[in-house]
């Protein structure tokens, strides 16, 4: 049995998969298609090129998701993160790196290691004799390979365009103004969409809110295409909120925001004149997305406009909208836990494709593709991160958790993992408990603090077995 480890592609994800396995004993080949052919936007032939900023996020390991998988990468001897820490340039409480020096010194360390072969040329065909395949080709995967992926999996399943609508942690939701309610009754007897009945959470406006929310949405900010990006709008129907918005005063009330069928259980007697509805986002219940919401408003645009719905007024966003090219799969109906095609198990995929969003989130996912894939080769078997961690949460989340009919990208947040015990009630120096908006931050700081130390203690654990 052929033992070698092709990768493809040379991103994030495929360095760091191409690495780990190495590291284990693996002999891999990593298949990079630049400078053989480019992409719209790599301007290097250099491996794991950033291609926009040169910011990994936040690096505080306490209070941040992004900050705790960052920890976690390093507790695991990532190569990305070693190069990333090694080239840091100052940016307060984020981790941002000299690109040239942080790609130049991946590229360095993949070169010379003595498990790994660079073959720099495009895949466009998975040979019969490659036993074992990470297929990690990004978000802008070349068309041939990506005409391929689409035959192994079925085209509906693979996308081009991620049309993401913003995504709220559901502690966040005021339920005094909320109520649960589906559109249509308990048997779907209207549609056919069955659930029990109170499937979604459901914001009201009245008739002056519903003009004030229309004129800020459609005065707002939006986001620039990249002139190559400027065939991505409104695929598949999928018109941002604020275009529809600019079509008529009452086309949202009309479509994603009529309020036909829905009676607000806090005030019975009057009719809503619009309803935001709001769809479970994750199995854990911890995540809620504004249906029919996508939206390339800016991020603090976007912030401020769905913070004038009602019951949205103190909304945290575990990610907000946007539009953008991203080859990727519908990972949850079709990858297997450690990441194997269900139907081809000789292929895995990392990074980006899988439907995780950003460049640790692309990193993470390598990293256990390599792990899995060297363990498999070597007959061997690795447990999965716990899914309190911010490793297994992830990987939960685009294999299992997130609802295969509405997947779109995700980046790393406390909502994919499961709740916490309930904290004590917070109080001050005094010993007193906090009032008002002194309580809502010391309560959202102990809920971080309590999440990044379940990880951090349930990571250890794992990795030390
Ligand atoms: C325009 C743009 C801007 C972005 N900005 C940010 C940002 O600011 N911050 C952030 O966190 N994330 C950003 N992202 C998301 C970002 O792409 C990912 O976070 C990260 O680069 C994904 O890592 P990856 O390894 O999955 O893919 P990539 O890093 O894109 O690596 C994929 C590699 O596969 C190669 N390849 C493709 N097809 C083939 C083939 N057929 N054969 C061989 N090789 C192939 C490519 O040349 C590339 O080197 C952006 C994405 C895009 C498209």
């Amino acid at each position: 049995m052929e033992k070698v480890l092709h990768i493809i592609g040379g991103g994030l994800a495929g360095s760091e998969a191409a690495w780990q396995a190495a590291q284990a004993g693996i002999q891999v080949v990593l298949h990079e298609m630049r400078p053989v052919r480019k992409t719209d936007a790599h301007v290097t032939d250099g491996l794991a090129e950033l291609v926009c900023s040169n910011s990994f996020r936040s690096d505080d390991a306490e209070t941040n998701a992004v900050g705790l998988l960052h920890a976690e990468l390093r507790d695991s001897e990532s190569l990305i993160m070693g190069c990333a820490d090694a080239h840091q340039v100052p940016a307060g409480g984020a981790l941002a790196v000299d690109r040239e020096g942080f790609s130049e010194a991946v590229t360095g360390k993949i070169e010379v290691h003595p498990n790994i072969t660079i073959e720099r040329a495009e895949v466009t065909d998975i040979p019969a004799d490659w036993q074992h395949v990470i297929i990690a080709t990004g978000p802008l995967t070349s068309p041939a390979l990506s005409e391929l992926i689409g035959k192994m999996t079925g085209s509906d399943k693979l996308a081009f365009f991620d049309a993401i609508a913003p995504i709220i942690y559901r502690d966040s939701i005021d339920m005094d103004i909320c109520w649960h309610q589906s559109r249509y009754d308990k048997s779907g007897e209207l549609t056919g969409e069955g659930g029990t009945g109170k499937d979604y959470i459901n914001c009201p406006m009245d008739e002056a809110q519903y003009h004030a929310f229309l004129d800020a949405l459609i005065e707002s900010d939006t986001a620039d295409f990249k002139d190559w990006e400027e065939n991505t709008p409104y695929f598949n129907g999928c018109l941002p909120i604020e275009v529809m918005a600019a079509r008529g005063r009452d086309t949202l009330r009309h479509g994603p925001m009529k309020p036909r069928g829905l009676t607000n259980a806090h005030n019975p007697d009057v009719k809503a004149h619009a309803v935001v509805q709001l769809r479970q986002d994750n199995a854990l219940g911890t995540l809620f997305n504004m249906v029919g919401f996508q939206t390339k408003l800016k991020y603090g645009a976007q912030t401020d406009v769905f913070r004038l719905i009602p019951g949205l007024e103190d909304a945290r966003f575990a990610r907000l909208g946007g539009l953008h090219r991203n080859t990727f799969l519908n990972s949850p109906s079709l990858l297997d836990g450690e990441l194997r095609l269900k139907n081809a198990p000789h292929i895995r995929f990392a990074g980006q494709i899988t439907g995780v969003e950003g460049y640790v989130e692309s990193t993470t996912i390598g990293l256990m593709a390599g792990r899995f894939a060297a363990a498999q080769i070597q007959g061997s078997a690795v447990a999965h991160p716990p899914m309190t961690s911010a490793f297994g949460a992830l990987l939960a989340h685009i294999t299992v958790n997130a609802d295969a009919k509405t997947f779109q990208p995700m980046n790393v947040n406390f909502g994919l993992m499961p709740e916490l015990e309930p904290l004590p009630a917070p109080v001050g120096d005094d010993g007193k408990r906090l009032r008002g908006k002194l309580r809502m931050q010391a309560k959202k700081q102990a809920r971080q603090r309590a999440f990044t130390a379940r990880a951090r203690a349930d990571f250890s654990s794992w990795l030390q077995a």
